[in-house]
C-alpha cells in the first residue's frame, strides 16, 4: 500500500510499504478524506508550534517514519480481535490522543484527561496512507448525514468544543472572536449554541468576514479599517465584551497576527471577563500580568476530549447546528496530492484557503 513517509522536515516521500497488522483493540482503516492540521503543516517544516520537537526526535530516531493525518473520515475494514464499538463498513472519525491505561490519572478512572498516552498522527501513525491502524476506543461512527469531507473535520471540532466549553459562556454574553479562520468560525458557532448574546467577528480579509456574517455574526469588524479593540468597546456599550476568543496569533510569515491579537483580546474584554486561547502562538510572549490581576481577567483553554465530547460533536455537524461545509474551500483528488495540501494549509492567506486543504484518497 501507499503511505507518505518523512525522511526529514520538509522532506516526504510516497512510499509502497506492507499492510499494517490488526493488533487486539485495534481495526484497520481504508482512508477517504484526510487533511493536514495547520499545526501539522507548520510541524513539518519544523516551525517552532507545540509538537515539533517531538516531530524532530520521531525523525531522528525512526526515519523514513509516517507522521501526522488525524483529521480524517476513513472507513473500518478490519476488526481486530474483540472490538465491539465499530463495525466494518462504518465510517469513522477519531479524537488525537489515546489514553496509556496505566498512568496515575488512567488508573484514577480519567482515561479522557490522560497526558501519558501516544496521539494519533505522531506516534501512531495517521491517515496519509491508503490503509492505517488506529485503536477502536478513539473512534466514532459518522452517521449517513455527515459527509466524508465535513467527516474529516470531526477532530479540529473537538478542540474548538473544549475551548468554548472552558469559556461557560451564560445566555446572552457578548461574544468576540478575534480571527475569522476554521477555528474561529467555529468558535463563533459554538458560542451561538450556547446562547451567546451579541456575536461579534473581527478579521483582516473580506472573505473570512462574509463568511462570518453568513454563519451568525451579529457585527463584523474589519481589522485594517478600524481598531478592534475600540469597535468592541463601541459595540459592547464601552464595557468590553464578556468573552473574547484569541483564534488569530501564530506566524506572521504564514499569515498569522503574530501576538498581538493576544493583547487586544485583553483590552477588548470586560473587567471580569473571560479570555480563551484557540490559537497556538509558537513563539514567546510577553505577557502584562498586573493588568490581568488588576481587571480580574481570566485567561483560559482546554485540549480534552471525552468519548462524549466526540459523539456531541458528530451530534452539532449531524443536526447541522454547527455548518462546516462552508469553509471547506480546497479538495484535492488522490493521496499523491498531500504535499500540495500541506503547502496551501500552511499558507491559506495565500491560497484564500478557510478550512486545512483536503486530500481524497477514496470513495
Ligand atoms: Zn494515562
Amino acid at each position: 500500500m501507499k503511505q507518505w513517509r518523512f525522511y526529514a522536515l520538509g522532506d516526504m516521500r510516497l512510499d509502497d510499504v506492507p499492510m499494517p497488522e490488526c493488533k487486539p483493540g485495534w481495526v484497520i482503516l481504508k482512508t477517504r478524506v484526510v487533511q493536514p492540521s495547520v499545526t501539522e503543516a507548520q510541524r513539518a517544516v519544523g516551525m517552532p508550534i507545540s509538537g515539533t520537537e517531538t516531530v524532530k526526535r520521531l525523525i531522528a530516531e525512526k526515519a523514513p517514519v509516517p507522521l501526522f493525518g488525524h483529521e480524517f473520515c476513513a472507513e473500518v475494514v478490519e476488526l481486530g480481535e474483540g472490538v465491539t464499538r465499530v463495525k466494518v463498513g462504518d465510517r469513522v472519525a477519531c479524537r488525537a490522543r489515546v489514553p496509556c491505561h496505566e498512568c496515575d490519572i488512567c488508573r484514577a478512572g480519567f482515561p479522557d484527561l490522560c497526558r501519558k498516552g501516544p496521539n494519533i498522527g505522531r506516534q501512531i501513525p495517521g491517515c496519509f496512507a491508503e490503509y492505517t491502524t488506529i485503536p477502536a476506543e478513539v473512534l466514532a461512527v459518522l452517521p449517513d448525514s455527515v459527509s466524508d469531507n465535513e467527516g474529516a473535520c470531526i477532530q479540529p471540532l473537538t478542540g474548538a468544543v473544549s475551548n468554548v466549553s472552558a469559556a461557560h459562556i451564560q445566555m446572552g454574553d457578548s461574544v468576540a472572536v478575534i480571527g475569522q479562520g476554521v477555528m474561529g468560525l467555529y468558535c463563533l458557532q459554538l458560542a451561538r449554541v450556547c446562547g451567546a448574546g451579541k456575536l461579534i467577528g473581527i478579521d483582516v480579509r473580506p472573505e473570512s468576514l462574509a463568511l462570518s456574517r453568513q454563519l451568525g455574526a451579529d457585527c463584523v469588524v474589519d481589522a485594517t479599517q478600524v481598531d478592534p479593540v475600540q469597535a468592541v468597546i463601541e459595540l459592547t456599550n464601552g464595557f468590553g465584551a464578556d468573552v473574547v476568543f484569541e483564534a488569530a496569533g501564530g506566524s506572521p510569515e504564514q499569515g498569522l497576527a503574530g501576538t498581538k491579537t493576544q493583547g487586544q483580546a485583553m483590552h477588548m474584554v470586560r473587567d471580569l471577563g473571560k479570555v480563551v486561547q484557540v490559537a497556538w502562538i509558537g513563539n514567546k510572549v510577553e505577557f502584562r500580568t498586573d493588568e490581568w490581576r488588576e481587571r480580574g481577567i481570566s485567561y483560559l483553554s482546554s485540549d480534552n476530549c471525552s468519548d462524549k465530547l466526540l459523539d456531541y460533536v458528530v451530534h452539532l455537524v449531524a443536526t447541522r447546528r454547527i455548518q462546516l461545509a462552508p469553509l471547506i474551500s480546497h479538495v484535492l483528488d488522490g493521496l499523491d496530492k498531500a504535499p500540495q495540501s500541506f503547502e496551501i494549509t500552511s499558507n491559506k492567506g495565500k491560497y484564500q484557503a478557510t478550512n486545512p486543504a483536503q486530500v481524497l484518497v477514496s470513495r
